[in-house]
């Protein structure tokens, strides 16, 4: 038997059995461990981890430990995805739909099952979205997130703070329903599907090619805008 010891960051003991929360987490294990398994085993995803320290050197997730070890888990990311475009499983259709409010390309499809969506993330280089650890935990998942909030604007808050997208938001961009890239369309084209007081008030326009959802700079998008400085702020 060998033993390791572990210290998690603040922002992991949200994953961590409540009798473990606080203080050294003294580990036993059979044979050839990495660190990813004995982390996960914990109840931490490898996805939420970031700086990884044994016995004060950085390590990678794949490190076998060694009886003794010492070893410190930090939340700080580690390898930032290039390109941020997400997916998000199921349960979370109001958050994928606020981020696409911001600009952010976010596949949503509650039919896909976890296999799917797993592959689906892979294939594309995606982040994951999700509340489900265990899908997290899969080894082909390189990026995702837990939103620990139950409330979409909380969890919105949580991403943007996790993946440092502030500088990023572009409103009035994405269609908020099928994720597609918004177009300029001139108000004649669409003039007979305008509501009166849409066709008086507002001229610029822009409509998503896929589902010809029309779209305009109109109160909500100023209710919008405040949810964003709300959001950016906190
Ligand atoms: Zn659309």
């Amino acid at each position: 038997m060998s033993t390791a010891y572990f210290y998690f960051t603040e922002t992991l003991k949200d994953f961590l059995p409540r009798p473990l929360r606080n203080g050294r987490i003294t580990v036993t294990f059979k044979g050839r461990q990495s660190l990813k398994h004995l982390i996960e085993s914990l109840g931490v995803p490898h996805t939420e981890v970031g700086e990884l320290l044994v016995n004060a050197e950085v390590r990678e997730l794949e490190y076998i430990t060694q009886d003794g070890d010492q070893i410190e888990v930090r939340t700080e990311a580690r390898h930032q995805p290039v390109d941020l475009r997400f997916v998000l499983d199921g349960h979370l259709g109001r958050l994928a739909a606020y981020l696409r409010m911001l600009g952010f390309d976010c596949l949503y499809n509650r039919h896909l099952d976890d296999q799917e969506l797993a592959e689906l993330v892979a294939r594309e280089k995606r982040v994951l979205l999700t509340r489900d650890r265990r899908l997290l935990m899969r080894k082909i998942i390189q990026y995702g997130y837990c939103p620990r909030s139950l409330d979409p604007q909380g969890q919105l808050t949580e991403v943007v703070r996790r993946f440092d997208l502030a500088a990023r938001i572009t409103p009035f961009r994405r269609c908020i329903r099928c994720n597609h890239l918004l177009e300029p369309v001139s108000k004649e084209a669409i003039l007979e599907r305008l509501e009166p007081l849409t066709r008086k008030y507002f001229d610029d326009f822009r409509i998503c090619p896929a589902c010809l959802q029309i779209y305009w700079k109109g109160s909500h998008l100023e209710r919008m805008q405040k949810m964003i400085d709300q959001v950016v702020k906190e």
